[in-house]
Parts: C-alpha cells; structure tokens; sequence
C-alpha cells in the first residue's frame, strides 16, 4: 500500500552504514569508524553559550519560516565576506541542514521530466532527491583524478536539461573544480539556461594552493541562475543542530519558503541563535579543525597507497578519502561489508556514489584511529593475499 514515490528510494548508504558501525560499537566491538562524513570535534564553547543564552532568554517560539532576520542577513553577510556574492537577506533561506536546502530546491526547480546532470562520483542524497523530485538523473563522468570539465557537462546537456550539480569541493572524491573550467561551465549554463545548484558546503575544507570559487561570483549572469546551498554542519562541526541554508533567485527562495511552510515551518529557534554566532562569532575554530584534517588527509592518503590493491588520488579537499580497490577483486560492496565483518573497519561502498571500484573513508576522526583503521585494512588485505594463493594452489 505503499505510494510510488518512496517504493524506489534506497536508504541513504552513509547514515545506513554509521548507524550499523555504531551499533557494533555499542555490542562492544571495538569497530573503526571511517563511514559518515562529520567531524570529531566538538561545537566550540562561544556557539554552545550562544545556544544556552538563546533557552534563557526563551527564544523557543516559531521563528519566520525561513529563519530569523538576522540570521538571514549574517548569511548574506557572509557571502560577501567571504564569497564576494552580493545577497539580500531577502535572497537567503534556512532550513534544517544543508540536506533540507537540498530537497526543497529540487522540489521547488524540476519537474517530472526534466534532467538534471549529476557529475560521478557524486554524493549519495543527490540521486535519489532528484528522481523524489520525478526528474532523472543524468550521470556525466570525471576525469581521473574526479574532476568535472566543460566538455563533459557539454556532452550531457540537452534540451530537457534543467539543472547542474556542482558541489566542489566533493563529497565523496574531495576534488575541487578547476577554476577555468568552472568559468567555462558558467558560460555553458547561460548558453543553454540551466541553472547550476552549487553545493558549497565543503569551502571550507581546501588544502595546499588550492582554493574554492563560489561559481555564482563570476558575474550577474550566473548568479542569476545559482542557486547555492550551505550548512554550518561541517565548517562549525554542527552537524546535530541541522542549520542549512540557501541562498538564490528570489522567486526561487520565495518558492522553497512556501514549500518549507507546509513541511517543517522554522528551523529550529535555539540552533537558529547557535548557527547566527557560528557566522558572526570568532572563527579561530576552522582554521584548527582544517589545519588538523590536513594533517589526517595526508597520512591517510600515504597509508592508502601503501596497501596492495589500493591506489587513491590524493584529495585536494573535503574530508574524504575515495581509493580504487577494484584490484582487489571485490565489488565496493562486498568489500565493505567483508572489511566491517571480518576486520571490524567500517567504510562506505562506492557504489551508492555511482562507482563500484571504489570505497569512501572519511578522515574526520583522530590520526590514532586512523592509524589503528588502516593497520587493520592492510593486515585483512594481507591476510585475503594469502588466501587467494592458497586458493589458487
Ligand atoms: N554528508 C555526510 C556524508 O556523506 C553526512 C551523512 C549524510 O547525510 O549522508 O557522510
């Protein structure tokens, strides 16, 4: 008796695969968690406070819809802090997390039969948001280091296409568009008039010389057709307090604020206040965690590629790590649950990202238990090797 519309949506493989690893870990198993993407540290102090004052002053009614004006305008500040985009407050929209902006943009933008071009690898929720929305996904490939070009959105653009998705740095390669392409995307997008959804909720989160470009900055053209969504989750690590936020065409947010009116109405007021100092307050605390998932990103990377069967691009942002194991001879999938099974070390499948040969490790957890995760993964490898040669005589 169930509708249609959720008879064909696949549980979301990384919440599936955290909830799963944590419930072993509450059996007692000492299992080495590298499945959801968010961070270890804790909200810093001047947020939590900002949290507590907003209880005792009783900021605990419905708030707008789309959030508190100043939260609105803190967003819109923001952006032209830091993005160099020129919003009003009027132009900006919260909702319950970035997963929330998401959906109700791809509520209030496709339609049934519309295309939306989804770059590979890609972030498990896109696919499944787009086809809630009756729209289908149009896969376009990267290059091999995971990077989108012009050339292979050109290839995939057609008179049905409706939207982009760009969400660099990338969640789950870690790749960031380069910015002659992203320029020459922008222009693709005026030509054929489709808008681009920017997902930027790994800015944050670049390394080395390498630097994130809102694509909406590029010129009044593109922005009119961005619509750009971003979530204090992980800058902040905030990831439980669901604070998201859009920012686009009027008619577009006034749109999602409708839609938003007659499905969750306001965020949460208490994290609406913590989400509002996180924007305005001190913002020491990124600078440490980026500098500390840096440090991770390398090690992982360098401990990756020391395994037999496993070579990984070095990611140049986010905090994700996405190996090919395909030498190994396993499906992401039976790697995955043979690797939590046997070794006790949870990693998402590739295959909800749109690749089978690969894995996703989030190094958003300490060097100790990445260290203690891979001496794992390379001893099961080994051990398989070993195996295999058996199996083989
Ligand atoms: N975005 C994070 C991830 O990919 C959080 C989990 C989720 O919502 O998918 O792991």
């Amino acid at each position: 008796m169930l509708a249609q519309r959720v008879k064909n949506i696949a549980p979301s493989a990384t919440l599936a695969i955290d909830a799963m690893a944590k419930q072993l870990k509450k059996e007692g198993k000492d299992v080495v968690i590298f499945g959801a993407g968010e961070p270890d540290f804790n909200t810093p102090e001047n947020i939590k406070l900002a949290a507590k004052k907003a209880i005792d002053s009783n900021f605990t009614r419905y708030t707008p819809v789309g959030g508190i004006p100043e939260l609105r305008n803190a967003v819109a500040a923001k952006l032209k802090r830091e993005n160099k985009l020129d919003y009003d407050a009027s132009e900006v929209l919260i909702s319950c997390g970035g997963k929330h902006s998401l959906f109700n943009i791809a509520m209030a933008v496709l339609d049934k039969g519309d295309e939306a071009i989804l770059p590979v690898p890609y972030w498990v929720s896109y696919e499944e948001m787009i086809k809630i929305a009756e729209a289908r996904p149009v896969f376009c490939r990267t290059d091999d280091k995971f990077k989108i070009t012009s050339k292979m959105v050109e290839e995939k653009i057609t008179p049905r296409t409706k939207m982009l998705i760009l969400n660099s740095p990338s969640n789950p390669s870690g790749a960031i568009a380069n910015h002659d392409e992203i320029r020459k995307i922008a222009e693709l997008a005026i030509e054929h008039n489709f808008y681009v959804l920017s997902d930027e909720v790994y800015e944050h989160f670049t390394y080395g010389n390498v630097k994130h470009l809102s694509i909406g900055s590029l010129n009044e053209e593109i922005k009119s057709l961005t619509i750009l969504s971003n979530s204090v989750s992980k800058t902040y690590a905030m990831t439980g307090w669901r604070i998201g936020y859009t920012a686009g065409p009027k008619e577009i947010i006034k749109a999602m604020d409708n839609l938003q009116s007659h499905s969750t109405s306001n965020p949460t007021s208490i994290a609406q206040y913590a989400a509002l100092e996180a924007l305005n307050g001190p913002q020491d605390s990124v600078k440490q965690m980026v500098q500390a998932f840096d440090e991770r990103r390398r090690f992982i990377h360098k401990r990756l590629n020391g395994v037999s069967g496993i070579s990984c691009v070095e990611p140049e942002g986010a905090f994700y790590a996405f190996p090919d194991v395909s030498e190994t001879g396993m499906s992401s999938m039976e790697f995955s649950s043979r690797l939590l099974d046997e070794a006790l070390v949870a990693v998402v499948p590739g295959i909800a990202f749109g690749s089978d040969r690969h894995v996703r490790l989030s190094y958003a957890t300490s060097i100790h238990e990445i260290e203690r995760g891979m001496d794992r993964i390379d001893r099961w490898i080994k051990q398989k090797a070993v195996k295999i040669e058996n199996e083989e005589i």
